[in-house]
């Protein structure tokens, strides 16, 4: 049985998790936390989900869970992913990422707790959105710069970051396609008098309201054709049973940050 624990675990998705791991074969949850001072703290993680209690309490004290487990999940914020990824870094215990909005810094804490634990981290846990980096990869690659490429996203209204963390991989990924470098191309935002589109950007346009858990769309927009890249999200259940897919493969693997191409084992 592995041993998974939740940081985060009052979070929309952290409640997901939960669930996901209690229903998973071969895990169950071992420990949790919350941010100090939320309401969460002492009560069960299990039955905070909805489900019956599993008899395991929520604690403020993260280096705790990252002692009890054998993979911690983080669906966090990027401040505390900082902290979890030090923690992972101490204590050698697997760490799977889904925070988005992560920048520089905790980048470099990534690949330092990478030298001693496992850490798989995605902008989307999805399997059906992993389908469609690749899809959107090779689609930039065939079609070439003469067509305009787009990248349209919506999330509920509670979101923190923009452009989310999959609309920026699916940025990444067709500039991977076309072999140019994303932060030279990237456009995003536009207001006023923007001018021409210049040839070879890679725009984003983001939208966010009501409870929308996840749309993705990547256009293609060329002279009397279109061709459009798309995902929606009609629940977190696949991200939560996505990451504890993840958390089950790190199991007896080497330190090193590894992404959803490598759980899932696609090439291309
Ligand atoms: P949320 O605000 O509902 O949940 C975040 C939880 O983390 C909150 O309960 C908060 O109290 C808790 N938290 C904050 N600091 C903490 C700390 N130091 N220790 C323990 N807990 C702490 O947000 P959400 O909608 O669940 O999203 C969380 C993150 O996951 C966001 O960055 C979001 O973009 C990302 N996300 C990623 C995927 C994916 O597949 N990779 C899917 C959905 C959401």
């Amino acid at each position: 049985m592995l041993k998974i624990g939740i940081v985060g675990c009052a979070g929309r998705m952290g409640r997901m998790v939960a669930a996901a791991v209690a229903g998973a074969e071969g895990a169950r949850i071992a420990a949790g936390s919350e941010a100090a001072g939320s309401s969460a703290l002492g009560q069960d993680i299990a039955a905070l989900a909805g489900l019956p209690a599993c008899g395991v309490k929520i604690v403020a004290d993260a280096a705790k869970v990252f002692r009890a487990s054998d993979a911690v999940i983080d669906f966090t914020a990027p401040a505390a992913t900082l902290a979890h990824a030090r923690l992972a870094l101490e204590t050698g215990t697997a760490l799977v990422i889904g925070t988005t909005g992560l920048g520089a810094e905790h980048e470099d804490a990534l690949q330092a707790a990478a030298k001693k634990a496992a850490i798989v981290r995605a902008a989307n846990f999805s399997i059906g959105v992993n389908v469609i980096l690749g899809l959107a990869r090779k689609a930039a690659r065939i079609l070439g710069p003469e067509y305009d490429i787009e990248i349209v996203e919506m999330h509920h209204r509670h979101k923190a970051d923009a452009p989310s963390g999959t609309a920026l991989a699916l940025g990444q990924a067709v500039a991977e396609g076309r072999r140019v470098s994303l932060a030279d191309k990237s456009v995003r935002a536009r207001d006023g008098i923007t001018g021409p589109r210049k040839k070879g950007d890679i725009g984003f346009a983001v939208l966010r309201g009501g409870d929308v858990i996840g749309d993705h769309t990547v256009v293609f927009a060329g002279e009397g054709e279109r061709v459009e890249i798309g995902h929606k999200a009609s629940s977190r259940a696949v991200f939560a049973q996505g990451a504890v897919r993840a958390a089950l493969w790190t199991k007896g693997r080497a330190p090193g940050l590894y992404s959803m191409r490598d759980v899932l084992g696609f090439v291309g």
